[in-house]
């Protein structure tokens, strides 16, 4: 019998293309290990949970055994892969049990960035990025203020992940303080008019921004009931909660250390294999190159399904290089529905931006042809979702 497939990363990148593999062979032996829980759990929900009371129990929709019998695979939970080794095709785990592989598909996913914050409570500052993280979120909005449920929570980062976290947590009636470097919220999303916009919606719920600051250090209040903040302009801000919503660096570092070859992310060609024979690298760990670099690392979930069913069928036998369509991400705040198509970065154009009834439509077009090349939709003008994103072209074509 054949070495397995072995994936390394049970989210949502490793199970999808566990999933669409199994579609197209049913029989090849299949391997996940995964240094959490294992269990099946869509990610984006962690940042729309509290308005919808769930837990980081009742998050998890499928266990790792379930996820094993229905797969036909052998899930392999709480299992960190310390090293590996492409030449003999081997991987080690930590424990000190070894796999080899027939291909192996790299699923690690990113780790949120960390500010560098002085302080004596820089330690409690917390990211959401994984159940864990949320159960421990969740903990500390209950007792977090000594004991107390939290009332104040300071988001550093006005982009996607802290405006939903900035939405999620009015849903639970608490008022967040968004405070980011930038002069606005999701600056590389939207155009100003959209920021504004997002902005004014949240505000208005009891959200505030606080722009063109950076958090220097996190201390425990005199009185010891809360927190400071101390910003860049010399200013201090009281809380109960700090979360860090930053950004996010692919974990490089087991490729890096197999000689893989590494630049934002595992460098991958358009058949998302690595620069190792029978290694793939999919999710947000993956950087997909065509001739130079940078390539794309999309850290989103419709990348992740178009890379899981072209590694599938590469996996099965037929080389197949991801394509990725115009693809939309749906902002969840629903205090101002949004969705972005941004354009790629670097492209040469303007935003053309309309105020429609309850929301905004934007439009980015290139420069001379007039080409649609991103949008940006609010309230209302989010039906045109589908009608522009066929007219957007693709991000990478097969
Ligand atoms: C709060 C939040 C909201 C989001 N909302 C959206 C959204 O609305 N729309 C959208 O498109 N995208 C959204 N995203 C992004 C999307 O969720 C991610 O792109 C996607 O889930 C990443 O999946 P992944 O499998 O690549 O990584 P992960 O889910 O991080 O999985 C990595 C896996 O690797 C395992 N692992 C890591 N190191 C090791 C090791 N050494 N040994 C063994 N296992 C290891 C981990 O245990 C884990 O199972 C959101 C992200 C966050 C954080």
């Amino acid at each position: 019998m054949s070495h397995p497939v072995v994936i390394i990363g049970s989210g949502l990148a490793g199970y999808n293309v566990a999933r669409e593999l199994r579609k197209l062979d049913a029989a090849v032996p299949l391997v996940v290990v995964s240094r959490d829980h294992a269990g099946f759990y869509s990610k984006p929900m962690l940042s729309n949970a509290l308005a919808g009371k769930k837990t980081a129990a009742t998050l998890v929709m499928k266990t790792a055994d379930k996820m094993a019998a229905e797969l036909n695979a052998q899930v392999l939970a709480h299992a960190a892969v310390a090293r590996m080794d492409t030449a003999t095709q081997t991987v080690h785990l930590s424990n000190g049990d070894t796999l080899r592989y027939r291909d192996l598909v790299l699923a690690l996913g990113a780790d949120p960035i960390r500010l560098p914050l002085e302080g004596n409570a820089a330690d409690t500052v917390l990211s959401v990025n994984d159940l864990d993280d949320f159960a421990r979120f969740a903990e500390a909005l209950d007792t977090g203020a000594n004991g107390q449920p939290v009332q104040r929570v300071a988001i550093l980062g006005g982009g996607l992940i802290g405006c939903e976290f900035a939405n999620d947590l009015l849903a639970r009636g608490i008022a967040p303080t968004v405070l980011d470097l930038a002069d606005r919220a999701l600056g590389r999303l939207l155009p100003p008019e959209g920021s504004a916009y997002l902005q004014g919606k949240l505000e208005a719920l009891g959200a505030q921004f606080r722009f063109g600051v950076a958090a220097n250090a996190v201390n425990r209040s005199a009185s010891g009931s809360g927190l400071v903040v101390t910003l860049s302009d010399g200013s201090e801000l009281e809380t109960d909660l700090v979360l860090s919503a930053i950004g996010l660096k692919p974990r490089t570092a087991l490729a890096a250390k197999a000689g893989l070859k590494v630049n934002r992310g595992v460098v991958v060609d358009q058949t998302l294999q690595t620069s190792a024979p029978h290694v793939f690298a999919v999710g947000d760990l993956a950087e997909v190159a065509g001739l130079n670099l940078p390539g794309l690392n999309l850290p989103f979930v419709m990348p992740i399904m178009q890379q899981a069913r072209a590694l599938a069928a590469t996996l099965a036998g037929t080389p197949t290089k991801v394509a990725y369509p115009a693809m939309p991400v749906v902002v969840k705040t629903p205090a101002c529905p949004t969705v972005v198509c941004p354009p790629a970065s670097g492209a040469a154009g303007q935003w053309l931006v309309t105020e429609v009834d309850e929301g905004l439509e934007a439009r980015f077009v290139a420069e001379g042809s007039g080409q649609l090349l991103g949008f940006a939709l609010q309230g209302k003008a989010t039906s045109q979702r589908q009608a522009l994103a066929g007219q957007v072209p693709a991000t990478l074509s097969a």
